[in-house]
Formats: C-alpha cells, structure tokens, sequence
C-alpha cells in the first residue's frame, strides 16, 4: 500500500516524574470528594460543590492544569497543585488511517503502553474502542493480543485516560455553558467500545468504576446504552457487569459447538456454550431495545459454512440479539486465513433471512493495524521483532 497517510507524532520527554501524585482526573465522584478532604485541601462543608467545580473544569472543559480553574481561588489552585495534577496521559504514538481511524499508544507508567483506537462512522457518530488489560491470558487462537502474556489489569484512571486523550484529539471538549451532552449533534464520538486489548470481565471492578465516570451527566456524558463491554464469555461475572454498569452487552461467540469453541476461545472449556447462553439470558436490562451483540470472526474453512449460519440462528432463538461478523484480521503469524467475501455474504444472508441485519463489519484502520484483535503493545512488537532481527543476523 503506498497511499498511507500516517501521522506519526514521538513525544518522549527525558524524564518522568519518579513518584506521580494522585490524577484526579481518573477519579470517580466519591473518590474526589475522599482525596480532596483526606489530603486537607478542603473542608468536608465544602467539599460537594468544590468538587462538582473540579469535575466540571476535567471532565467538560478537559482542562488540565489548576490555573486554569477560574473560579477558584489562587491559594486554593496552589494547595491543589503541591497534593495532586490533573496531567493527561503521555501519548507516545498517533497515527491517523487513510479512513479517518485514529490509534493512540498512551504510556501510563514504566511498561504500561495501551493502545485504544477512534473509528469514525460506528454507533451514533463514532466510536473510541478501549483497552482493560495490558495483554490477555486467555489465548484465543485467533488473537493477537492473546500471544502477549498479561502485563496487568489497567486501572479505572487508565481507562478513563484513554477516552480524556481521544477527546483531546478529536476536538472534543466542551465549555461549562455549552457542554456537550449525550446524543449532541457535534460529537464525534458517541460510543465506547471494550474490545481493545484485555479481557474486561477480568478487571469488572476498574472497568465498572470507569463507566461511572464517563457516564457522568455532567461530564463526559456518553451514556451508558452508547458503552458495550464485549467478553470472551467470563459467565459468573455477567450479573455483576450488568447490575453494576448497565453497559451493553456483547459475547465473543465465534462458534455454535463446543468442540469447535473450546479450540478458538479455549475459556469455553470452563463456561461451555450452553452455560454461557444461560448466563446472558439472565443479563439483566436485555430487550428489544437493549440487545446482546454477538461477535463471530469469519475464519476461512473453520467456522464459515451455511450449516453453521443456521445452527447460530437456532442458538439465539429466544435471545434479543445482533449479530456482528467480523472479517478475520490476519497478523503476522497468524495460522487461519479471513473467509472469502461470497462466504461471509452467503453466512450473512442466511442470518438476514432469520430476521438479523446488516450484520458485517467493515473493516477499518486496516493500513494502522487498528483492527480488531490486532491490538499489541508497542513494546512487545519491538520486543519481537529485535528478537526476530537478532535470529535472522545468527
Ligand atoms: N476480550 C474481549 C474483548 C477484546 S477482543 C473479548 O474477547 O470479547 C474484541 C473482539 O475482537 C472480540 O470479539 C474478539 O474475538 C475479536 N478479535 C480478536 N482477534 C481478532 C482478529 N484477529 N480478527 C477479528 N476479530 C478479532
Ligand atoms: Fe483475550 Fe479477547 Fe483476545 Fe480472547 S479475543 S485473547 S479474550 S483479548
């Protein structure tokens, strides 16, 4: 391909701060009002409406310095300054798709890169998909992010930090007397999406505490039914996901039997189809207009035939459901190929007939590696390929 447009931006500073104050700016409501009385900085009279101005001036304006806070006070920006920052997170790569797609590698802290991605056209305007972990252990055969062993679960500040960068990217930030509200014509980004890197049932607690700040009315408001957390099928965590976020549901199927399942998503050996269909049964909040989305990757020969098309129709009967089929990303080293443009379009029409549409989803930011399943941290590809470099010289 020779007509990329790649943007790419280094920033390295030479030195990071050694010991990093607490950010705010990943706090959830309750935990800004704990921090700003627990450190002295406020009196617990105030605290309700010095932390209301606080999360206004974050999460609205996307400031990201006290001083710039005005309607508080000199001294009281200085006391905040010496305990805390509200610092965004360093981006250390963007690249920007020839289709509008956006990739961000964020350092966090030393060996924590996350990489999350802007797609442009998805949900209400655009969607911005997340990452939960650094790496995954769940080695679904047809992931990359599954060959990189788990670095760590990310924390809620980490996730949130993922959406502050893109908003500052995109443009995004609204102004106190014109905040951008949920369904605002201007956004360009609408949705959340949890399927970067990182299986998001393994980190509920930071996943659900971070939902709780971006779905914030008076924030960065992108309602809940806009954010959709896609598992591999961890069934006991379903109820609590549901309960504690409201968030959408989606379920990496990618097979109607379990002897298939187990091989491609090999969590299937613990939570076998039918238990995983029960669990999602019992989601709490699905109805025909809250729907589960199912995700089904479209692997050439392995899972693409019309009898398979119409055993996944008979699985969902019953289950208010949308279908998602999703070309094979290949990667380097990958063993499985993408079905054929006819399968997929035979694979779908069967689905259509049964009453699911538009069930494909283009893919998009393809020249970045932006797609799915193809998130890896940065370091570990150049990890690799010294290591490939290293064997080819030998
Ligand atoms: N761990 C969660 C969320 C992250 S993966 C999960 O598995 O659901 C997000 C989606 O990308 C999942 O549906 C996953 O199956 C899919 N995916 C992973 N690798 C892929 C690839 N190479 N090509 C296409 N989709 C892929
Ligand atoms: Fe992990 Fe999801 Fe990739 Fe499976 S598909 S290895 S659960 S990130």
């Amino acid at each position: 391909m020779t007509s990329l447009t790649l943007d790419l931006s280094h920033a390295r500073p030479a030195s990071a701060p050694v010991v990093a104050s607490p950010n705010l700016a990943g706090m959830t409501r309750a935990e800004l009002a704990t921090a700003l009385v627990e450190s002295n900085v406020v009196e617990s009279a105030k605290v309700k409406m010095r932390a209301s101005q606080l999360w206004r001036w974050m999460h609205i304006d996307g400031v990201t310095d006290f001083a710039a806070m005005t309607n508080v006070s000199k001294e009281l920006q200085a006391k905040l300054a010496a305990r805390f920052t509200i610092a965004r997170a360093e981006v250390i790569e963007r690249q920007v798709s020839k289709d509008g797609t956006r990739k961000w590698l964020i350092r966090t802290a030393p060996g924590i890169e996350i990489e999350s991605v802007y797609i442009p056209g998805v949900g209400r305007a655009g969607a911005l998909c997340v990452s939960s972990q650094v790496g995954c252990t769940l080695n679904c055969t047809f992931c990359h992010t599954g060959t990189q062993a788990l670095v760590r679960n990310l924390t809620a500040a980490e996730i949130i930090a993922q959406v502050q960068v893109a908003k500052n990217d995109l443009g995004e930030w609204g102004t106190p007397n014109r905040p951008l509200g949920d369904g605002d014509g201007e956004r360009m980004l609408s949705n959340i999406v949890f399927m970067g890197m990182g299986e998001p049932l393994y980190n509920l607690p930071s996943v659900a505490k971070a939902i709780e700040v971006i779905a914030d009315n008076e924030g960065i408001a992108i309602s809940r039914r806009r954010i959709t957390v896609s598992t591999s099928g961890v069934v006991p965590e379903l109820q609590a996901l549901g309960e504690t976020t409201q968030a959408m549901l989606a379920i990496s199927l990618h097979a109607t039997h379990d002897d298939l399942r187990n091989e491609l998503v090999p969590l299937n050996r613990k939570y076998p189809i039918a238990e995983l269909m029960d669990g999602i049964r019992a989601y709490p909040g699905i109805s025909n207009a809250r729907r589960v989305t199912f995700e089904y990757v479209m692997l050439k020969g392995v899972n693409d035939s019309p009898a398979e098309a119409r055993a996944l129709v008979k699985l969902l009967e019953g289950i208010p459901a949308k279908i998602n089929l999703i070309p094979f990303n290949p990667w380097p080293g990958s063993a499985y190929e993408c079905s054929s443009w006819s399968t997929i379009e035979t694979f779908a029409a069967i689905l259509n007939r049964a009453g699911y549409s538009s069930p494909i989803r283009t893919p998009r930011g393809r020249d970045i590696l932006a797609a799915c399943g193809q998130l890896k941290s940065e370091s570990e590809k150049l990890r690799a390929s010294a290591r490939r470099k290293l064997e080819t010289a030998q």
